[in-house]
């Protein structure tokens, strides 16, 4: 009996054992298989569950599909290993481009993927693609001969396009193969509607270098109160542009054509300037606020150039708030850090616009030198609908509280929302309701009214002060 049960025990043992090792011989396979031997790049699998994980961390993610086409053509002209030679040197180009936070895959054959985080506007997907078609299409040296090189290519984009790997790839395999019937270099997005966008802002263009050179860009003002005292506490700058022939061009437009083309660097500090020389005609205590692009960021001479302006108009820097959004703090942390701390010994304020919009990450509040938060609009606009936007905006303002950041509210549309937001102990206000964005002669008048307000009728009410807005 005895020995039998021995027998029993090794036999199970043995058997595990045995099982084990297919288990794990199995994985080996696995993951060998999801290495592609050629390029060293993961495959399809490897790149969706890198995909999931930038979904997954709140991140979204320009995905670009690349065919180098005439791959075929080199392989059956000249023999495998001019073949696996580009091949290698498409992974080395590719891993460049990405750096240290992209992803990329061999999907299939000839097939490549990129997977470009922070990335969200189809313009800038579009100009991160052309340069990586350029990137893929430099011939490549193979024994002794050039071998020239074609690439299409399709970007979707997360989330917009989809919100999981799968359903991203799949809408990436459709727009690839539609880029594949065109000619070589094409360039398709999933959504044609974005195409026909880019065609529009890419006219705009023209537009801005024009208005530049013929000084046609102007500022609004729109106020900022105090919620508790309903004092005017100063302005937010706002871009303007009246072109001739087109009327009122939006800044959702202008702006991100301005980022693509670096024309962004010239407004930015045009309006810096010229937010500083209007503020100069209202007393100390009122201050401006100017939004920053995160582009303007890697110009590397921000900095100097506030710097610059402040010493030039003799501006005292505690009157200049400079608005930066969360998009911004998704670039090379440490560079923007350094950034916007040299720009805080200026001794301007950093200010958090647009927050709880984005990845809302809290952070952000600590590890950057931000002085102020701002509600995004979004959160006003959705409470009717949503009642339990009331509790999130509680929060917001108990946490920035207990950070010690005072914090506005943009898009105050009614005296309700206003009376709810000062109940919430938020300490200021912006919105259509309390002023809408002014020319530089009704902002004086305002600022005027505000301080005859303060002298003789501190309790005055909305209403009354509203009126001289408007
Ligand atoms: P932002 O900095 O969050 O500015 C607030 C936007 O909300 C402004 O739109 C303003 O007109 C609008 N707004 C204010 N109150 C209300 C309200 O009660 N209801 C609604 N529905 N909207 C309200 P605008 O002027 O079209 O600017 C849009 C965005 O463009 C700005 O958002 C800012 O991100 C950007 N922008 C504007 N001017 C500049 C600039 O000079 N430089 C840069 N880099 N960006 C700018
Ligand atoms: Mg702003
Ligand atoms: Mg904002």
């Amino acid at each position: 009996m005895n020995e039998m049960l021995i027998y029993f025990f090794v036999g199970v043992i043995a058997a595990s054992l045995l099982g084990l090792r297919t288990l794990y011989a199995e994985r080996a396979l696995r993951s060998m298989r999801q290495i592609d031997s050629v390029t060293g790049l993961q495959g399809r699998e490897g790149f969706a569950k890198a995909i999931d994980r930038l979904l997954a961390a709140g991140k979204p993610c320009a995905i670009v599909a690349l065919d180098v086409s005439s791959l075929r053509a080199i392989t059956e002209t000249h023999d495998w290993e001019a073949g696996d030679t580009v091949l290698r040197e498409m992974a080395r180009r590719l891993g460049l481009a990405a750096g240290r936070r992209g992803s990329t895959a061999r999907l299939a054959g000839t097939d490549f993927a990129i997977a470009l985080p922070g990335i969200t506007d189809a313009l800038i997907a579009s100009t991160a693609a052309r340069r990586l078609m350029t990137d893929l299409e430099q011939p490549v040296s193979w024994n002794g001969q050039q071998l020239r090189l074609t690439v299409n290519a399709g970007i979707a984009l997360a989330p917009k396009d989809g919100t999981n790997a799968a359903s991203l790839l799949h809408a990436l395999s459709t727009t690839l193969a539609a880029a594949k019937k065109e000619r070589p270099g094409t360039l398709c997005f999933h959504d044609a509607r974005v195409e026909d966008e880019l065609a529009k802002r890419r006219a705009t263009e023209p537009m801005i270098r024009d208005a530049l050179a013929k000084q046609l860009f102007s500022l609004a003002y729109q106020p900022v109160f105090e919620l508790g005292s309903r004092r005017l506490k100063g302005f937010e700058a706002l871009l303007r542009l009246n072109y001739p022939g087109h009327g009122n061009v939006s800044p959702a437009v202008l702006i991100p054509v301005a980022e693509e083309t670096g024309l962004i660097n010239a407004i930015g500090a045009w309006t810096v300037a010229e937010a500083c020389r209007t503020a100069l005609n209202w007393p100390d205590e009122y201050k401006i606020a100017v939004n920053l692009s995160p582009v303007q960021f890697r110009s590397g001479s921000l900095n100097s150039s506030i710097r610059d302006t402040l010493q030039a108009l003799q501006f005292p820097a505690y009157r200049l708030e400079l608005e930066v959004t969360e998009g911004l703090l998704l670039e090379d942390t440490d560079y923007v850090k350094t950034q916007l701390t040299a720009l805080e010994e200026t001794g301007v304020r950093i200010v958090l616009d647009d927050f709880g919009t984005g990845y809302s990450s809290l952070s952000y509040l600590w590890q950057f030198p931000f002085r102020k938060l701002k509600i995004d609009q979004s959160f006003l606009r959705n409470m009717e609908a949503n009642p339990q936007v009331v509790g999130i905006l509680r929060a917001i303002v108990a946490l920035a509280r207990s950070l010690g950041l005072p914090v506005t509210v943009e898009g105050v549309e009614t005296l309700e929302q206003a009376d709810l937001m000062r109940s919430l102990g938020c300490d200021e206000a912006q919105g259509y309701h309390l002023g809408r964005p002014m020319s530089q002669t009704e902002a004086a008048a305002l600022v005027l009214r505000d301080l005859a307000a303060r002298a003789s009728a501190p309790d005055m009410e909305w209403h009354n002060r509203i009126a001289a807005a408007s």
